[in-house]
């Protein structure tokens, strides 16, 4: 059984995910492959349904209920969408997946990060990012880039922020393995470069 390979990209809001995820599955489908994007909250019937809940519910929702809709939503995305195309030899390109739930929940909402692994490891079945890669920005420069539209995420304080980006770095730097930090401030095409990079090389040392 031929088995795919599978790619995120996450980071801070307005790091860039969006736009490289966009290029780069531009580039690896012109290299001939077969890439299948998606997004995490969402890319599925159930999980847009389950999206919408979490960017714009107005009653309160406590930080729990947050980390376990995500963790259904996401549940249902590896089901439907990353096993079938993993198992049919396809690179599944990921914007966000488990981690961001473990450093927005996690790191700075102040849920034990330890915990949401281990949760969240029950809800994709062994299914993990092969190469994570972090698109890492301070939190003016994000703020910046960032829609004034915010969403009921995107709408808490910059220290909240500030612990976001020191969690994806803490996480980075407990598995250098799996996590790259990628420094997202040059222009478009400088970061999209350095993805190929780290893209290449980790297809390659896999064989
Ligand atoms: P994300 O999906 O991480 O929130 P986006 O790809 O939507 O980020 O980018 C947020 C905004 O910043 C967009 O308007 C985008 O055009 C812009 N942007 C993305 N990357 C860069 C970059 N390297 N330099 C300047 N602006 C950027
Ligand atoms: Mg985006």
């Amino acid at each position: 059984m031929p088995r795919g390979w599978f790619l995120c990209l996450d980071g801070v809001d307005g790091a860039g995910k969006s736009t490289q995820c966009r290029l780069l599955a531009e580039w690896l489908r012109g290299q001939g492959r077969d890439v299948v994007p998606c997004h995490d909250p969402g890319g599925t019937e159930l999980g847009k349904q389950l999206r919408e809940i979490l960017l714009h519910h107005r009653g309160v929702m406590a930080l729990t209920t947050e980390a376990l809709l995500f963790m259904a939503s996401r549940a249902q995305l590896v089901a439907e969408v990353i096993c079938p195309a993993l198992d049919a030899g396809k690179i599944v390109l990921a914007d966000r997946f488990l981690l961001a739930n473990v450093v927005y929940q996690g790191h700075a909402g102040g849920l034990d990060p330890a915990a949401l692994w281990q949760v969240g490891a029950f809800g994709i079945d062994g299914v993990e990012p092969d190469l994570t890669l972090i698109l890492d920005l301070p939190p003016e420069v994000s703020l910046a880039r960032r829609k004034p539209s915010a969403d009921r995420l995107e709408s808490r304080g910059d220290a909240y922020f500030a612990n976001v980006r020191a969690g994806f770095l803490a996480e980075a730097a407990r598995r250098p393995d799996r996590l790259r930090v990628i420094d997202a401030t040059p222009a478009v095409d400088i970061v999209q470069e350095r993805i190929r990079q780290e893209v290449m090389k980790s297809i390659q040392a896999q064989g």
